[in-house]
């Protein structure tokens, strides 16, 4: 009785928030284009949005010891890409949103994978509330790509089903293979299945055609692993990594994780993007690295 309460009060939270919310407007402006009522941006812009604190116990899983690690707890964030032309979703968190309420303050979470995995999330705030913080609902959302499916990364996937998804073949028939691969929450991915899909075979997929939203295959940690560069006006480039590296150390120590879909992959792909850092000047934003993560600028605050 008392959760079918629960599910009253939210569901009429939702209608009250949908009702009166006011549709985004530029200031001073009362008829916006198309692309301002969309909340498209003049320019590009990185929302760097907190989807929690990943716990972690053994870090000789990530092929590290201890104390060869700063910090062993990984950030968990989830990136909006506004482009003038559509926006992307990149990687959507460890811990589905309709699970809990957000109260103001950090709360843990317990995810318990099918394959018998159990990891604790802190996290503070819910992607959509986020979202909606800078005017965006995920039905807004033109593009979703995630950089692989494991769990920490598709916890909210469902709920951008109305997007297009970007994916590469290999990743797609993995994640929806009758035996799904290990570190995966397939029910929150389900209804992708269902979604308009774009199948990315080329190296590179220029989201936008104009060479300032790019993702990259980096294969090896999942057949389809991906990582994304953006080409900002004010920062300069940036590439987000997936999880090519989750800690920094990895990358100075040449350490690989222990349950790489394909090691020797994994370590093609990266004397392949650290090419391409080297080439394009772009920095490298490791996604899981903690200290370098508190380091950004967080929703609603943005790069640009
Ligand atoms: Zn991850």
């Amino acid at each position: 009785m008392r959760e079918r309460n629960l599910i009253w009060s939210f569901l009429l939270a939702v209608v009250t928030a949908l009702v009166f919310s006011p549709p985004q407007r530029i200031a001073g402006q009362t008829k916006p284009s198309a692309s301002e009522s969309a909340g498209l941006p003049r320019s590009l812009r990185l929302y760097v949005i907190d989807c929690g604190t990943l716990h972690i116990t053994n870090t000789e899983r990530l092929g590290l010891k201890k104390e060869e690690v700063a910090t062993a707890d990984l950030s968990v964030p989830c990136f909006l890409i506004a482009h003038p032309k559509g926006t992307l979703i990149w990687d959507v968190g460890a811990v589905l949103d309709s699970v809990w309420n957000p109260v103001g303050h950090p709360v843990v979470q317990h995810v318990m994978l099918p394959d018998s995995q159990e990891r604790d999330v802190t996290v503070v705030n819910s992607l959509r509330a986020q979202l909606a913080e800078i005017g965006y609902s995920p039905s807004d959302i033109t593009y979703l790509a995630l950089s692989h499916y494991h769990y920490d990364h598709t916890a909210n996937a469902n709920a951008f089903s109305g997007s297009t998804w970007l994916v590469r073949q290999v990743e797609r028939d993995a994640m929806f293979s009758e035996k799904p691969p290990g570190t995966t929450q397939p029910s929150t991915y389900s209804a992708l299945r269902e979604s308009k899909t774009v199948i990315l075979k080329e190296e590179e997929h220029d989201v936008f055609a104009d060479g300032t939203v790019i993702i990259k295959s980096a294969p090896g940690h999942t057949p389809g692993h991906q990582a994304l560069y953006l080409k900002l006006m004010k920062t300069g480039s940036v590439m987000l990594s997936g999880d090519l590296y989750h800690y920094p150390e990895e990358r100075v120590l040449d350490r690989v994780p222990t349950f790489e879909f394909d090691a020797v992959q994994t370590r093609a792909s990266r004397v392949a993007i650290e090419a391409f850092l080297k080439k394009t000047g772009a920095q490298l934003w490791i996604q899981h690295d903690l200290n370098s993560n508190q380091k950004l600028k967080k929703s609603p605050n943005f790069y640009e």
